[in-house]
C-alpha cells in the first residue's frame, strides 16, 4: 500500500491495476488509446511503487511529471505530498484527469506537446516520466541542451534507449545521446520492465532509469559542445579529424576546406589527440577540450584579431 496523504481531497477511485478497469473507464468516457502517442498504462504496482522509491519525492517537493495519462504515478505522488506538474498532450485524458483530480491544488495539468510546452514552465527540481517512446530521447536532449537541470529523474524508456544512456567510450551503445546524459548526470539503470506490465502491452522491454545530477558539474559546456557532439557521432565512421574538418567547414571556417583541415590539424596536436582517434572512443573531457578550442577559434574570427591557426 503506498502511503495516503491526509491533506488530499478525495479523489475518483481507480484501479490503476487493473487492464479491464481502465478499459472499461475509457469506454464508459468515450476516449480510445492513441498509439502515436506511445499510450501504454503501468498497470504494475510493484514497478509504479519502486520508480516513486527511486524518485524520493517528499512533502511539498515539486515534480514534472511527462505523461501523466489517467493518473498511475500521479496519483502516488500526490500520495506522498508532491506538487505535480504534469504534461500531457491528449485533450481526452486531460479533461478525465479533471475529474479524477477535482480542487487538487498540488496539481497543474499542461496540455499540449510537452516538446513545447516546457520551456514555459516554472522548473521544478525532480522529474519523472513514463516517456512516450517517440519523444524521449529528443525531451532528454532538450532539457539538457537548454541548460535546464533536475537534481534527479527517473524515467521509464526502451531498453535500447536506457542502454545508451549508460554507455561508456567504446561501449556497442555508445553514442552521442550517452554523452548527452552523462554531461550532466549519474545514469543508474533500475528494473527490467517487462511488456506485461503495461496495457496495452508493448512488444519491447522497457527499463527504468534514474539520473542524478553531478555535483562535480558546474557552470556550463562550451557553446559548441552539444552540437560537436552529434556532429562527430553523426560522421562516427569518420576519423575524428575528418569529422572536426567538417565541423568547422559548416559552421565556424565558413567555405574554407583547406583552412577547416589545418585548424582541424592544429587543435587536435595542441590537445595531443591522435587524428585517426573516433568520437566512439572518446569522454566528455575530451569533447569539452576540442570544444572550447573551437569556442576559442570563433571568437577570435569574431574579433577579428587574425585568422584561424590553419591559415597564417
Ligand atoms: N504515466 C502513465 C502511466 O504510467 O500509466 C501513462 C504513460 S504512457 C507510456 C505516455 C503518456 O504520454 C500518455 O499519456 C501520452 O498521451 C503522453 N504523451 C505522448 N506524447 C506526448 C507529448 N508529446 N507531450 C505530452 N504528453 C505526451
Amino acid at each position: 500500500m503506498e502511503p495516503h496523504h491526509p491533506a488530499g481531497p478525495a479523489r475518483m477511485n481507480i484501479n490503476y491495476d487493473s487492464a479491464g478497469e481502465l478499459k472499461a473507464l475509457l469506454e464508459e468516457k468515450g476516449l480510445g488509446m492513441r498509439k502515436k502517442y506511445g499510450q501504454n498504462f503501468l498497470i504494475n504496482p510493484g514497478i509504479r511503487k519502486a520508480l516513486l522509491d527511486a524518485l524520493d519525492a517528499g512533502e511539498g517537493d515539486g515534480v514534472w511529471e511527462i505523461g501523466p495519462g489517467l493518473g498511475a504515478m500521479t496519483a502516488g505522488l500526490l500520495e506522498r505530498g508532491a506538487r505535480v506538474t504534469a504534461f500531457e498532450i491528449d485533450p481526452g485524458f486531460i479533461r478525465l484527469l479533471k475529474e479524477i483530480f477535482p480542487d487538487e491544488k498540488r496539481l497543474v495539468l499542461v496540455e499540449g506537446d510537452v516538446l513545447k510546452t516546457w520551456k514555459s514552465r516554472p522548473a521544478s527540481p525532480l522529474l519523472v516520466g513514463n516517456l512516450p517512446y517517440n519523444i524521449g530521447a529528443a525531451l532528454l536532449a532538450g532539457f539538457m541542451e537548454n541548460g535546464m537541470v533536475f537534481r534527479r529523474m527517473v524515467v521509464t524508456v526502451q531498453k535500447e534507449t536506457a542502454r545508451r544512456m549508460a554507455a561508456f567510450p567504446g561501449d556497442a551503445d555508445y553514442s552521442s545521446f550517452s554523452v548527452v546524459c552523462r554531461s550532466r548526470y549519474k545514469v543508474a539503470p533500475l528494473m527490467t520492465i517487462k511488456g506485461a506490465s503495461f496495457y496495452p502491452s508493448p512488444r519491447v522491454d522497457s527499463q527504468g532509469v534514474r539520473l542524478e545530477l553531478r555535483d562535480e558539474i558546474s557552470g556550463t559546456y562550451p557553446d559548441c559542445f552539444y552540437p560537436l557532439v552529434r556532429h562527430l557521432f553523426s560522421v562516427r565512421r569518420k576519423t575524428i579529424k575528418n569529422g572536426l574538418q567538417n565541423f568547422l567547414f559548416s559552421r565556424i571556417i565558413k567555405g574554407d576546406s583547406g583552412g577547416s583541415a589545418a585548424s582541424a590539424r592544429e587543435i587536435l596536436k595542441r590537445l595531443d589527440i591522435r587524428e585517426n582517434e573516433r568520437a566512439e572512443n572518446l569522454d566528455i573531457p575530451v569533447f569539452v577540450r576540442i570544444s572550447g578550442e573551437i569556442d576559442g577559434l570563433r571568437d577570435q574570427r569574431k574579433s577579428g584579431r587574425g585568422r584561424s591557426p590553419g591559415e597564417r
